[in-house]
């Protein structure tokens, strides 16, 4: 990881904008002089997040009552290390598919 000064310009990876770096801004592992944008790191985050919704959901809808009920009780960072459980034990599966 680069350590990138605040106030350096650069070419945003995602959408092409040239921007310039803020105050904690984290190098995004891209080719010299270009970075990510904070509207699309917002984005990225939010697409991660709605990624996490569809698998919360889907491992939610596979468990019986009385199991849904503890899931439902878990605080949103548990309910996440079950998805990666059930990855890891192939219960759920995931699919890799390009943003549109
Ligand atoms: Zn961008």
């Amino acid at each position: 990881m680069r350590n990138i000064p605040v106030g350096t310009w650069l070419d945003c990876g995602c959408c092409g904008t040239w921007f310039e770096t803020w105050e904690g801004y984290v190098d995004q592992d891209q080719d010299e002089g270009y970075g990510i944008c904070r509207k699309c790191q917002g984005e990225i985050r939010e697409h991660d997040e709605a990624e996490w919704d569809k698998a919360i959901a889907t491992l939610r809808e596979g468990l019986n009552d009385q199991n849904r009920a503890k899931f439902d009780a878990m605080p949103r960072i548990q309910q996440k290390a079950m998805v990666w459980d059930a990855l890891d034990k192939g219960i759920l599966t995931y699919h890799i598919v390009p943003r549109v």
